[in-house]
Parts: structure tokens; C-alpha cells; sequence
């Protein structure tokens, strides 16, 4: 018989020392991105004024260390909005739906509510802004104030969350009648017994209170609609500047609108991510969910809340091609794997396996083996295009997001190729390129 556990063998990011690195590095990355785009210091042009920047680590930094690591007021606001949402993911109805098979044979049940709490959540903001009278939120305002103690808060919870889930990983399943106990179901690469590296990278596959399953939620709603807050009180700052709001603002607010809410509105496809099915919940999925997600893809919002940037036309239509072309191979292409698993596409050419699942190399699947990614990377150059060319500041999303879906791509390939053997072989003949058709 297999062991549902077995010992994890290569250990990612260059094991123990790549997760300490990263712990650390990451979260300095999210403040010297902030550091860069703030009120105080604006990266309009190449060349980085350090003085400037070193006056803005002491005075916002080292001197307000207490207000910026300790901040009651964004603790408070933070767990609100986390243990709200929470409670509204909870008891908001929708449809229940099983994930993938997992290795002790189970599925999961996933409750899918992303619409239901999408239309909550707007009905809110909207109700607000009739109950003020104009477009002048203290909410929104207080977010717009307090970045800096949010990101250092956000990063706090992250390292408790992943605590939680670490310890909570040694703690057995009790059975239906109550009695039994069973194994957690531990991530293939968590497992090496190392404290540092487990809690990093995630030791539990799907930590769960109840049927509240921690790892969707966090992928999907506290720092997914986060970032579509912070963008709208940059709208907002600015709004009230200028009075009105700058074209460039506005495109990247819809684009990443668009984006935001249809990964929380197609949860299910969300269910057979690598995330969801494969990785952990540690501290990197913690802190990626709930710090990096809202505070580095909103930073384009917030470099061009500072400025009246307005593009010409030409520039305006060209983004918007490259944004809707980015979107549509994206969404269709992980569409139609979506459907073809589900049956739905049953004369669509694909290669079948030992297993019962069929690999695709018709449509989307025939041109790249991932090409929803190469969907992906054009979404991503479209939200940085709209910030100009007078800084490489606002290209990190795209450069960096090109990495990490190249990073991922190189997992899928080994995971795959261990997976289905001969038959990926015969797969990549049929379909060579990677990402993008003809180039990688
Ligand atoms: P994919 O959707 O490409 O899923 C890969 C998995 O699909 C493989 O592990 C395999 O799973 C299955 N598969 C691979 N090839 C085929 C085929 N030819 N036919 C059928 N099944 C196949 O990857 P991700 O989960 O990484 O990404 C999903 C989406 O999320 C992408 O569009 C990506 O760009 C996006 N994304 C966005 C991020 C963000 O921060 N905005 C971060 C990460 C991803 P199996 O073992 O089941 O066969």
C-alpha cells in the first residue's frame, strides 16, 4: 500500500535557506515598492533619488516604528474585513461543489458563493456612497492613508495564519462519529520535516475550520477584493485632487476590475488550480493571498493616482486590443480545458492515459501547453502600459508575473511528466511549445 504522507524529496526555492531568504526579502520588496509610489516620494523618471528615499524610511519607518508595526487601528480594521468576509463566505448561500480526488481516494466539498457575496459586497459600497452623498469614503480614505502600517499588518497576519495552519497540521482529523481519528492530508513538497521549510512552503494541502476551507478563501476573496479596494480609493484621492479622473486611472481600474472579478466569480475553475490541488498553505501562499496580491497589482493604481497622466488615443485603443486579446485566449483557453475535463467537449482531439484523464492537444491546448498563460502575461503588459514609459518602476508586475508563470510552468512540467510518464512525452511532440507558440 502507498503512504498517504510520503516524506518530501526535492525541496523548492532552494530548500531551507530559499524560504528564509524569501520570507524576509519578500515582504522588504512590498515596502520599497511602496517606498517608491507614495505621497511623499513619486518615481516619476529612471534614476532613484536614494536621499529621498532614506528620509522617507526614517521618518515613516524607523522613527514611527510603534505606529507602523503595532497599528491598533489597522489590526482592527484588518481582522474586520478578514473575519467578516469570512462569516459572509460562510453563511452567504450558493452551490456546493466537490474538488479534485485527493490521494486517500476523497473530494472536498467547496461551498461556491463568489457571485452571491460579489453582489454583497458592491451593494455595500454602493449604499455608502448614497448614504454620504458624494464620492468621499472614510473607508476608502483611511486605506489610502494607512498603506504602509496596512502592508505591515497584512504581513503580520500572514505569519500567524501560517503558524495556525502549521501547527494545526499535527493535530489529527476527528471521524464522522466523532471517535476516530485520520491523517491530515499533508502537500507533496511540505512534508520534509523541516520546521522553517514546512511552515514556508505549507505542510497541510487544504487546512480547514469546519467546512471553511482556508486556502480558497484567501486565494479568492480577503486579498483579491482588497485590491479592488485600494484601486477605487486611489480613484477616489484623485477624484477628489483633481476633479475628475484621469483616463490611464480609469482604464487600469476597469482592466484589473474585469480580472479581480472574474477569478471571484469563477471559483470553480479555481478548484482544479496548482495552487488548490498541488502546494501547501503556508507562508508563502499566506502572505502571496493576503499582502502581495493586493499591495504590489494595485501599485500601477497608485503610481497613477499621483499624477494627471492622460494617453492619447491611439495609446488607449492599442492597450485596450492588447488587454481584450490577453483576456480572451485566458479565459478561453482555461475554459475549454475546464469543459473538456467535465465532459463537455468530447470531440476535441486528445491523448488518453493510464489514468482516466485525457491530455488535450486540440483548440488552445494544440497551440502552447500553456497558453492560457501567454493570456496571462499580455492581461498583465496591458495594466502596465497604461502607466507610460517614464519608469521601469510600474513594469515590475509584468516582469515579475512572467517569472513566476515561467517558475510555474517548470513545476507543471515535472509534476506532469512524473504523472502521466510516456504519455507527456507523447504530448509535448504533439504540442513542442511551452507558453508562447513558436517563440517558447
Ligand atoms: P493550468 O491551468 O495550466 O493547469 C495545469 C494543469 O492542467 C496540469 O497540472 C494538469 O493537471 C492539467 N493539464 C495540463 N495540460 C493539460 C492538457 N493538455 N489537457 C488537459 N489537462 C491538462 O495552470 P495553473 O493552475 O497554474 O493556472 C490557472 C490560471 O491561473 C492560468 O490562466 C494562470 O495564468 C492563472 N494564474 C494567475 C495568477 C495570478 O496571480 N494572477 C497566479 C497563478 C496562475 P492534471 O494533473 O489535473 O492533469
Amino acid at each position: 500500500m502507498t503512504e498517504l504522507n510520503p516524506k518530501s524529496k526535492q525541496l523548492d526555492f532552494s530548500g531551507v535557506p530559499g524560504s528564509i531568504i524569501l520570507t524576509v526579502a519578500l515582504p522588504v520588496l512590498v515596502l520599497f515598492l511602496y517606498l517608491l509610489s507614495n505621497d511623499d516620494y513619486h518615481l516619476v523618471q529612471v534614476s532613484l533619488d536614494f536621499e529621498a528615499v532614506k528620509n522617507i524610511v526614517k521618518n515613516q519607518i524607523i522613527d514611527n516604528w510603534r505606529d507602523c508595526f503595532f497599528n491598533y487601528n489597522c489590526w482592527i480594521a484588518y481582522c474586520s474585513w478578514f473575519f467578516g468576509l469570512a462569516v459572509m463566505d460562510l453563511i452567504i448561500p450558493g452551490k456546493w461543489m466537490q474538488g479534485v480526488q485527493l490521494r486517500d481516494g476523497s473530494k472536498l466539498w467547496y461551498l461556491i458563493n463568489g457571485k452571491e457575496l460579489s453582489l454583497a459586497l458592491i451593494t455595500v459600497l454602493l449604499g455608502r456612497i448614497y448614504y454620504i452623498g458624494d464620492f468621499n469614503l472614510p473607508e476608502l480614505a483611511f486605506l489610502y492613508e494607512n498603506i504602509l502600517p496596512l502592508i505591515v499588518t497584512t504581513w503580520e497576519f500572514s505569519i500567524i495564519l501560517a503558524t495556525f495552519c502549521y501547527i494545526g497540521s499535527f493535530i489529527p482529523l476527528i471521524g464522522k462519529n466523532g471517535k476516530d481519528t485520520k491523517e491530515r492530508i499533508l502537500a507533496v513538497g511540505g512534508n520534509s520535516g523541516n520546521p522553517m521549510f514546512d511552515w514556508f512552503i505549507g505542510r497541510e494541502l487544504n487546512p480547514r475550520v469546519g467546512y471553511w476551507d482556508i486556502k480558497l478563501f484567501c486565494e479568492l476573496r480577503p486579498g483579491m477584493l482588497l485590491w479592488f479596494l485600494l484601486n477605487i480609493a486611489y480613484v477616489q484621492k484623485q477624484y477628489l485632487k483633481l476633479g475628475y479622473v484621469t483616463n490611464s486611472l480609469l482604464m487600469v481600474n476597469i482592466f484589473q476590475f474585469i480580472y479581480i472579478f472574474d477569478g471571484v466569480l469563477n471559483e470553480e475553475g479555481c478548484l482544479t488550480m496548482i495552487d488548490i490541488t498541488t502546494d501547501g498553505f503556508g507562508f508563502m501562499l499566506a502572505f502571496g493571498d493576503l499582502c502581495w496580491v493586493p499591495m504590489t497589482y494595485s501599485l500601477q493604481a497608485r503610481y497613477l493616482s499621483l499624477m494627471e497622466f492622460n494617453l492619447p488615443l491611439w495609446a488607449v485603443v492599442m492597450i485596450t486590443v492588447i488587454m481584450l486579446s490577453g483576456f480572451w485566449i485566458f479565459k478561453s483557453a482555461n475554459n475549454q480545458k475546464s469543459y473538456f475535463r467535465q465532459g463537455k467537449l468530447p470531440n476535441m482531439k486528445s491523448i488518453q492515459t493510464e489514468s482516466e484523464t485525457k491530455l488535450l492537444v486540440d483548440g488552445w491546448w494544440g497551440l502552447a501547453q500553456h497558453i492560457n498563460y501567454f493570456g496571462d502575461i499580455l492581461i498583465a503588459l496591458s495594466w502596465c502600459l497604461t502607466t507610460g514609459f517614464n519608469t521601469p518602476l510600474t513594469y515590475f508586475y509584468v516582469s515579475y508575473f512572467a517569472c513566476l508563470l515561467l517558475d510555474r510552468q517548470k513545476r507543471d512540467e515535472a509534476k506532469c511528466s512524473k504523472k502521466y510518464g510516456k504519455y507527456w512525452k507523447q504530448y509535448t511532440e504533439h504540442v513542442p511549445w511551452k507558453i508562447i507558440p513558436f517563440v517558447y
